[in-house]
């Protein structure tokens, strides 16, 4: 039989890269092999064929901020950096805590999107109740633990309640994990004039105390599915580790910028600014090495797109990441020794496992023709020029990387081709 595409090149599949060619036929992988004939054929020598990248923490801004970016720029800046699929989180101006607040969003990511969305349910601190009604329409639920860009921090008291209305739902939970009291009684003590102090106010132990609690609430939900958001501590990766160890279903992700950048990074460019902040070299060693060691489960971007201005002038803390996915991807593999199953399993199968998207995650007959071609020979200096993102910069800009997405295909369409953007 001819299929509609033939993808050669060296597939990362569970067992380890190998040297095969994919078989594609209306949107699905029909079969791996050799001497396969199909109506169009990519040659991807000196590649590596992923599944196709899932990033399962995800702010694109719309309904509201559109400004910042949409769910067509925000996808745009997806295919540049290689993600198929993403979740987008539920932290909106009406934030996504309601039937009809989802229903908007899905609406909109419909018309607009090019790639995969699925959506985070919120959990409204006056009426938790409600998450209930949503799980048809969520992946997964967020609770955030802490103040930041257009979230209310969760009681701390209330988690439990929180823990068992999700549980039931059989979805996961993300939880950002910054300690609110922790960061007030620090606000009141830290001098804020240094521009790394942003470090201090918001401390490790803000962190780790805020992913103790976590656990201590799933000793007592033992049925919940729950992640660490953005896991910026060596201590994050070990509490989470010993969780695990007691049979607790907890994970952690790690963001492209915890595990590229220190908080050193801060001193030059106070861009920088995320939540959690940037941490010293030893934590930001030890996020590698947890990636490398599979203790992470999740490659992230936490891409929360700002605009310049509103960084420099209001001080907002966020990143945007999607158009340097593959970028920071690259740079584990060639420069962190991250190997290349490793890389299919944080940025592709567990979160599809996690998101409980069945039809994708894997490079297997039978799924989603959705795969991300990596050049590994193709570096590239990041530019703000070249950034899809309606943000329009990238935390990167100037920095160097190994090499980048130069095929993204989703469900058999080619997105972007040896390079190029396909419209
Ligand atoms: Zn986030």
């Amino acid at each position: 039989m001819e299929h509609d595409l033939v993808l050669e090149g060296r597939v990362v599949v569970p067992a380890g890269p190998w040297d095969a060619e994919v078989g594609v036929t209306d949107g699905i992988i029909e079969e791996i092999g050799h001497g396969l004939k199909g109506s169009r054929r990519i040659r991807a020598e000196g590649c590596l064929i992923f599944p196709g990248f899932i990033d399962i923490h995800v702010h694109l801004r719309e309904p509201g901020w559109e400004r910042k970016e949409d769910f067509r720029t925000g996808t745009m800046a997806a295919i540049h950096g290689g993600v198929t699929t993403l979740a987008d989180m539920p932290n909106n101006p009406t934030p996504a805590t309601t039937v009809e607040a989802l229903a908007l969003k899905a609406r909109l990511a419909e018309a607009k999107a090019l790639v995969g969305v699925v959506f985070y349910g919120g959990v409204a601190a006056d009426d938790p109740e409600r998450l209930v009604k949503l799980s048809g329409r969520v992946s997964a639920y967020k609770l955030y633990m802490s103040e930041t860009t257009g979230a209310e921090a969760f009681p701390a008291g209330g988690l439990p309640r929180v823990f068992r209305l999700v549980a039931r739902t059989g979805k996961p939970l993300s939880i950002h994990c910054e300690d609110q009291a922790i960061i007030d009684e620090a606000s009141r003590a830290v001098d804020m004039s240094g521009p790394d102090a942003y470090c201090d106010l918001r401390s490790p132990r803000s962190e780790a105390e805020a992913v103790a609690g976590v656990v201590r609430g799933l000793r007592g939900e033992r049925g919940l599915t729950a992640n660490v958001c953005h896991a910026s501590l060596g201590e994050t990766l070990s509490l989470v580790e010993g969780a695990r160890r007691e049979g607790l279903r907890l994970s952690c992700e790690a963001t492209l910028h915890h595990a590229y950048f220190s908080r050193k990074a801060m001193l030059d460019n106070p861009l920088l600014r995320t939540n959690p902040p940037l941490r010293g070299e030893e934590d930001r060693e030890a996020l590698v090495h947890g990636v490398r060691d599979e203790k992470v489960s999740f490659l992230v971007t936490d891409h929360a797109p700002h605009l310049l201005e509103e960084k420099e002038e209001g001080g907002l803390a966020g990143v945007p990441g999607l158009d340097d996915y593959s970028h920071v991807a690259t740079w584990l593999m060639k420069s962190e020794g991250v190997h290349p199953t490793t890389i299919a399993k944080v940025a592709s199968a567990n979160p599809a496992r996690y998101l409980r998207l069945g039809d994708r995650g894997e490079v297997a007959p039978g799924k989603r023709a959705d795969f991300t071609v990596i050049d590994l020979h193709a570096s590239e200096t990041v530019k703000n020029d070249d950034v899809r993102s309606r943000a329009g910069w990238s935390p990167y800009d100037g920095r160097e990387f190994p090499g980048r997405a130069r095929w993204v295909i989703y469900g058999g369409d080619v997105l972007m081709d040896d390079f190029e953007f396909v419209r």
